[in-house]
């Protein structure tokens, strides 16, 4: 089932509003087992509306309108849909006139010519009642196309999506599995392509799909045909997650921070943390997870030495001057020492670093960051050089933690993303 989605409104074009609303719908499509093959956005205009749904009814099964069904001059979608089915002809729908008739007597509003022209319609189309707004939805068919056409504000949308469309999708649509998402952390797009070789000619089923953002790189797992069978499509993901091991998650783990409470919780550990770079970002990613006091004890943030002393019990040799500094392996690990003494957990991990801008050295240039893991008796301490300003720097380092955390409770040994010798 191919789909088209058309989203009507000059706010769209000028930027004012992003539109959340075809996003939404693709969503809903994929998920159906459908594709969304083109989508488009018109301004508040008879003509372009017109011409927009005349060319999406030609190229898919089912064409998805937002927007523009209101009461004002500008919300145009009813006339476009009449100039395309009945010649630009509307007629008064009894059950919806009715309607905005009780609504207007409810809220005490005269039931004007403007507020009445919702309850138009082209003669051959049929409504699709509302029950979040007043104006009804419209549904057509034209050129082999299914067309509906929902209000543009996203609640009214959903609702009505979920209650008159998507159900007649879900019998148009070939039942096909679902696509799989692999997510490795710490990866480039281009380390993961590399790895992942001939596993991305695009030629091949399942096809691979891959997208990057926030230190994670996405593989999806599609079959574009729809035949293909569990086994094939869990076999081609299971490759994915070796190919880019030990960077990938398990096979449906959706974050960096679900998969270290995974491998805390397999383990049995409770972690502790504590911060001075990350402002509790760490802290914050862990505890992201439902039943996140499973695994997780508690943490500091300590941003000052004096905090670093007097919470921690870091050495204040450590601090001063003659000392290696607050950015250093001595001070993650005792800080990491402190975290879990005080707290009684079974693995800490510490980090010390220059986000920047200011601060740099030429021995420690900005994104130098000290990360210090401690379980028991044993303590060590690595070095990453994170790339980017200030809030990448942060986030590199909340992902490198917890992919120690979580590589250590899974003994694996393997270097960091930008681990440097210093
Ligand atoms: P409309 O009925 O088209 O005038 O839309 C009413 C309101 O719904 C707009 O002012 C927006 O705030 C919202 N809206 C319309 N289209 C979209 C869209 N595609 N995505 C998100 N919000 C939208
Ligand atoms: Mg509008």
């Amino acid at each position: 089932m191919n789909v088209a989605v058309l989203s009507i409104g000059d706010e769209l074009l000028g930027g004012r509003i992003v539109d959340t609303n075809a996003a939404y719908l693709s969503a809903e499509v994929t998920a159906l087992g459908g594709v969304t093959l083109v989508r488009m956005t018109v301004g508040d205009d008879r003509g372009d509306i017109f011409e927009a749904m005349r060319q999406l009814a030609g190229v898919a099964d089912v064409v998805l309108v937002t927007g523009g069904l209101g009461p004002t001059p500008d919300d145009l979608t009813r006339f476009a849909a009449a100039d395309l089915v009945d010649g630009g002809e509307l007629l008064d729908d009894e059950t919806a006139m009715a309607g905005v008739h009780a609504w207007c007597k409810r809220a005490g509003v005269p039931a004007s010519e403007a507020r009445l022209m919702v309850g138009k319609r082209p003669p051959s189309s049929s409504f699709l009642s509302n029950d979040c707004g007043t104006a009804p939805g419209i549904q057509v068919v034209s050129g082999g196309a299914n067309m509906f056409m929902l209000p543009g504000p996203p609640l009214e949308m959903q609702s009505m999506w979920r209650r008159h469309a998507r159900p007649l999708l879900e019998q148009m649509v070939e039942p096909r599995h679902a696509p799989i998402e692999v997510i490795a952390a710490g990866l480039t797009e281009v380390q993961a392509a590399d790895m992942l070789g001939d596993l991305l000619d695009r030629d091949r089923r399942p096809r691979l799909g891959i997208r990057v953002g926030r230190g994670v790189v996405r593989v999806s797992v599609e079959d574009p045909i729809g035949d293909l069978g569990s086994d094939t499509m869990t076999g081609c993901a299971a490759e994915v997650r070796d190919r880019l091991s030990p960077w990938s998650l398990g096979v449906g783990v959706a974050s960096l921070s679900e998969a270290v409470g995974e491998a805390l919780r397999r383990r049995g550990w409770m972690l502790a943390t504590a911060e001075s770079c990350t402002g509790g970002g760490i802290g914050a990613a862990v505890t992201s997870q439902p039943g996140s006091s499973n695994w997780y004890s508690g943490g500091w943030v300590t941003y000052t030495n004096e905090m670093k002393c007097r919470q921690l019990g870091v050495p204040s040799e450590l601090l001063c001057e003659t000392g290696p500094g607050a950015v250093s392996a001595e001070v993650v690990v005792a800080m990491a020492q402190g975290a879990c003494e005080q707290s009684g957990a079974d693995i800490a991990i510490a980090v010390s670093g220059i986000a920047g801008p200011a601060g740099g050295t030429e021995a420690k240039p900005v994104g130098t960051v000290w990360i210090g893991l401690v379980i028991g008796d044993e303590a060590e301490a690595r070095c990453i050089r994170a790339p980017g300003g200030r809030p990448q720097i942060r986030q590199t380092t909340v992902d490198s933690a917890l992919q120690w955390v979580r590589w250590r409770c899974a003994g694996i040994n393997e270097t960091l993303p930008w681990e440097v010798n210093a």
